[in-house]
Parts: C-alpha cells; structure tokens; sequence
C-alpha cells in the first residue's frame, strides 16, 4: 500500500527545477495539440505589450520631446497616423483572437488533457482502486485536469507578457534614466521575498483544505445522488450522519482559512506598502523631481517617460512573481496528476499470444491472493475445468468465490500459483484479447445513460441496424421482455431517466437480464456468472437457468450462486470456505457425503420445492 496522503502541504512544496520541469511538460503537451492556437495565444500577449509600451511610453517621451524642442509636427503627424494605423490592425487581429482562437483553444487543451488522463490510466491495474492514495490522486486529476490548463494558459499569457513588458521598460530605463531603476530593484526585492512566503502558505492551505474538500464533495454527492436517495429515506439517521460529517468538513475548512488567513494578511499589509502602491511611488517621485528641479539631467519628457517605464518595470516583475505562485500550484497538481498517469500496470501479458476459438479448459494450481499483504483471501486453490463443463462455485459470503473468478479474468494476478487456459498460462495471453475472450456477469454490474441496444452491445463500433437481431435474441434468451409499454423505442429505448425524458429505468430484475444478455450476446466459448440471477424471484431464476443451460450446452461456465437450487446441475459443484476449497463433487455426492454443502442444501430445499 501507497503512503496514505495526509493533505500536507509540506509534502507538495516543489522546487524551481521541479516546477519548470513540469510547466515544460505543459508547454510541449499544449503545443502539440493545438500548436496554431497556442502559438496565437502568446503573440496576442507579446503583442499587447508592445502596443502598450509604444502608446504609453515611447509616446509620452516623443510627443512631450517634441512639445519641449518645438517640433518637428510634421514628422510627428506622420508618426500618428502610422501609429494608429498599426493599433488599428492590432485591435482587430486581437478580436479575432478573443471572439474566434481563444474559445476553441481552451476546450480542445481540456479535452486533450482528459484524454491523455484517461489513455494512461485506463489500464491500470483494479487493484489500483483498493489504495486511498490512487483514488485520491484519482478524484484530483479527475477535477483539476480543466483548472490545470487554465492555469497554464494564464501562466503562458502572464509571462508572455510580463517578458515583453520588463524586457520593453527596462531597456528604456536603461538609456534613458537608469537611477530610477535602484528604487524599482529594491521594492521589487522585497515583493519577491514576501510573495514565495505567501506562495507556500496558500499552497499548504489548499493541500491541508483538500482531504476535507474530497469528503465534503463526496457528503454532497451522497445527497444528490438517486443511488443512495432511497437508503436515506430509509435509514434518516445515516442522512444525520452524512450531515454531520459535511458539518464538521466545513467547520474544519473554515479553521484552515482562518489559520491561513491572519497570516497572508500580514504577509498582503507589508507587501502592499513597501510594493508600488506606496513606498515605491514616494521614492521615486523624489528622485525625479530631484534629478529635474535640482541637477537639471533629466527632462520633463524623460520624467514622466521614465517613471511610466519604471512603474511597468515593477508591475511586470509583480505579475510575474504573482504568476510564478500560479505556476508553482499548477505545477504541484499536475506532479500529482503525473504521479498518476506514470503508474503502469502490473497484469501486462508476457508473450501478447491470441487466445484461440476453441472451448476452454483451466488448470488451476496452488493458487494463492491477497488485496493485502499478509492477508490471504485465496489460499492454494487448484481446481481442473475441463471444456465445456459446467461448474458452480458455493459457499457463504466472502469465502473467496468473487476473488477467484476475477483472478480468472485477469483482473488481478495470483502471489504465487498458476491458472491455465487451454494449456497456456494466462499471463502469456494478450490481456484484452484475453478479457474480451470471456463473457462475464457480476452482482455489481452496471447499467449505462444509453440505449437498451447499446447496453447490449457495450461496443459502440458495432452499433449497426445488423446487429439488431442478434440484440433482440440475447435479450429474449435473457427473459427480457421487449413487449412493455415503456419502451417506446424498442431496442433503442434510453435507459435511465439522467438525460432522456424519454428513458426507461429498469427494475433490479430488468436490469439483471440486461446484464445477462450482454454476456448471451458475445457468444464466447467461457461464461462466468457472478449471482446472476441473484434479483430475480425463485421462478424466474429457475427458467432462465433452464434457458441458459440450453444455450451454455456448448460453453465452458463458471457459475457462482447462494441459491443452490441453480447450481445443483452442474458437473462438479465446488464450495468455499475462508479461501479454501472444502468439498467438491456432484451435487448428489455432496449430499452423499453429508458435509457442509447438504448442511447448506438442507436449509435452502425448502425454497428451491416452493420454486417448483
Ligand atoms: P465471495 O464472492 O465469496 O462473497 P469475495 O471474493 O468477494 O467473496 O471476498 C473474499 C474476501 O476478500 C472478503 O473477505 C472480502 O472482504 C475481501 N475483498 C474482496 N474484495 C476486496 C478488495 N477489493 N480489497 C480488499 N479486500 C477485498
């Protein structure tokens, strides 16, 4: 197991290499998905600056120059009118850019980032989501994926522009009034040492704010979601709890920002006077008015140029302080999003062999698992499948039954043992070929916000009007009934009512044969059943057992039930204990046998004669 994240902010403090490194990251990330509108974005940036520091510097300096010496005008008019001409140009390029570039930019950066999240992590080991830490990191990058970008983009636009700025101002200082500079240097100083101060405190505040966000968001979640509406209608003292807790996730937000807060106060007060807004601004006035009035260097154009010059001087160091704290944030979400996106998986096929059309068989040998370390929920199991054979695994509720089948699909992989599919170990087999290869229901199956028929299919790139058919049968061979009044749109009825005010949602039972009819739908030569019928009422079950008997007839099936009534066919019944296999035979040996598996059978009888 990962370190659990304890929402320190001390954990996240980067250094400058490490933040260059990744706002590097970013800058090769965006350029290459969307190079035209990123190479625009920083044009339109550098180019405002330029116009401003012609307009509001250069300016001042040439016309009062002019207006000192007495002339030339005419030179000075031809120099407006190209001036104009040029801002003219420069207003509308920057209109398009606003109106048509910047709108499409950002949501295609969104969207590539979420891609890039989602192509690295999506075959990452389940076992990933048994770790705090992983989910988390996962909720992180889920959330903060569009805010990353959009805090790149300002960085980009800041220091496009605060360069272009500095560099601009401070070249004109430079030839025209470098004294002016000493004043700007030291204020500048002294807002850089208080904005990294301020720049960690705002950063621990938001990692220490963090864990409590996640749970005020999931609190909140709980009382939206429909999934837990009726559990809270049912239970209120769980909707106190839930309550409760949100209560105490804000009581301990409002805590950190005030703990915060006093401090970046403090650090916002003394910032502000010796920054531009005071000290800056009476010292350099001083020294103006004495370079002018008493030593006679500097003229009144040079002056007011000079000061302007100084003052965009300081404001684009700021802004680029102001941005580098951006950056530094920035840089400590997309380190976490790394951290995640850099995990590979570790149920990786060691020879990407194709898994064969041929009826399966598994050797399982001496296999032993644990979700973790130390704790053994599968111990030594070996059990033979032979082709189409028809096995049922049984036994009370976590004796490991779930955790073997998973292990069958390749979900996880065994700590020590071998499972064996058609003679070859399964970690020779290319995983989603292997996957793919096995048809599969489980209790917690899913239903999605999309058509009957695309539940089925669960491939969009078969969505054809072909496939309709074979739709149609899987969920007639699954006892779903397509003659209801509801689906209005047959086979391309919505389900779930999310989005469609047309959509359909189905009962536990519906739901179920919709899940067994994706599995009908495949058509591959292993089925594995998870309680598949586990919401369904005795009678029902017993005919789609019946069903599925005559279309599993050829097919391997791994068929796990509490009711033993649906497995008491199968050609060799084996029941669990603890992660163990403590009987295994025919449901009449077991009987005959007189151990735990006709303790159990006894007891249930009873239900399965009713069902009849
Ligand atoms: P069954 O299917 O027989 O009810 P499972 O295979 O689901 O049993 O579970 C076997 C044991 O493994 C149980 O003790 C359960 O709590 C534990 N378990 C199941 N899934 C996980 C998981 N993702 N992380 C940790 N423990 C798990």
């Amino acid at each position: 197991m990962q370190k659990h994240h304890t929402g320190d902010g001390r954990e996240q403090k980067l250094t400058a290499k490490e933040i260059l490194k990744e706002q590097w990251f970013l800058t090769r990330f965006c350029f290459a998905a969307a190079p035209g509108g990123m190479a625009f974005h920083v044009f339109e940036s550098v180019k405002l600056q330029v116009s401003i520091f012609f307009e509001f510097i250069w300016m001042i300096n040439y016309a009062l120059g002019i207006a000192e010496r007495g002339g030339p005008w005419k030179q000075f008019f031809w120099c407006m009118v190209i001036f104009m001409a040029a801002v003219f140009v420069s207003t509308m390029s920057f209109s398009y850019y606003k109106q048509s570039v910047k709108p499409r930019l950002t949501p295609v950066l969104h969207q590539a980032f979420r891609m890039h999240i989602y192509e690295r992590t999506k075959d990452l080991d389940l076992a990933c989501y048994d770790e705090t830490d992983f989910y988390q990191k996962f909720i992180l990058a889920a959330e903060e994926s569009d805010t990353c970008i959009d805090r790149y983009l300002e960085t980009v636009e800041t220091y496009s522009a605060g360069i272009t700025q500095f560099v601009l101002a401070l070249g004109f200082c430079l030839t025209v009034n470098p004294l002016i500079l000493l004043v700007t240097g030291v204020s500048f100083c002294v807002s850089l040492w208080l904005a990294g101060k301020e720049n960690r405190l705002q950063i621990a505040s938001r990692m220490e704010r963090l864990p409590y966000e996640q749970k005020r968001e999931y609190q909140n979640r709980v009382f939206y979601l429909s999934d837990y509406a009726k559990d809270l209608r049912l239970y209120p003292g769980m909707q106190q709890k839930c309550r409760q807790d949100f209560n105490r996730s804000q009581k301990e937000i409002r805590r950190i920002h005030r703990t915060y807060g006093k401090k970046l106060f403090v650090y916002g007060c003394i910032r502000d006077a010796v920054g531009p807004v005071y000290l800056e601004s009476v010292l350099s006035w001083s020294l103006l008015l004495y370079q002018v009035l008493k030593l006679h260097t500097l003229s009144y154009a040079a002056m007011l140029s000079s000061l302007k010059a100084a003052s965009y001087v300081s404001k684009s160091s700021g802004s680029m302080i102001m941005g580098w704290k951006k950056a530094a944030e920035n840089a400590a979400y997309v380190k976490r999003i790394h951290s995640l996106t850099n995990m590979e998986p570790s149920v990786v096929s060691a020879k990407n062999l194709p898994v064969g059309t041929s009826p399966v068989s598994f050797d399982i040998r001496h296999v032993t698992f644990s979700y973790q370390p130390g704790k053994p929920v599968l111990k030594d199991i070996s059990l033979q499948i032979g082709a189409r054979q028809k096995i049922a695994l049984v036994g009370y509720n976590g004796s490991g039954k779930t955790t073997l089948v998973k292990l069958l699909l390749r979900l996880y992989d065994p700590d020590s043992g071998s499972i064996c599919c058609n003679g070859t170990d399964i970690r020779d087999y290319a995983v989603e070929g292997y996957r793919h290869s096995i048809g599969s229901v489980f209790q917690d199956f899913k239903i999605y916000a999309a058509s009957l028929k695309e539940n089925v299919l669960m491939d969009v790139s078969q969505n054809t009007k072909k496939e309709n058919y074979e739709v149609e049968k899987a969920l007639y061979d699954a006892h779903f009934t397509l003659q209801d009044n509801r689906l209005v749109y047959q086979i391309e009825t919505p389900l779930t009512t999310e989005f469609e005010k047309d959509g359909v949602n189905l009962s536990g039972g519906e739901m179920q044969k919709v899940a067994i009819a994706r599995t009908l739908y495949r058509r591959q030569n292993l089925i594995i059943m998870d309680e598949p019928s586990s919401a369904l009422d005795p009678r029902a079950e017993y005919e789609l057992n019946q069903e599925l008997n005559e279309i599993a007839q050829d097919k391997t099936v791994v068929f796990i039930s509490h009711r033993l009534s649906t497995t008491r066919d199968a050609d060799c019944i084996y029941m669990m204990e603890q992660g163990r296999i403590i009987e295994a035979g025919t449901h009449e040996e077991l009987l005959a046998a007189g151990g735990k598996y006709a303790g159990m059978w006894k007891v249930q009888a009873g239900l399965y004669l009713d069902a009849q």
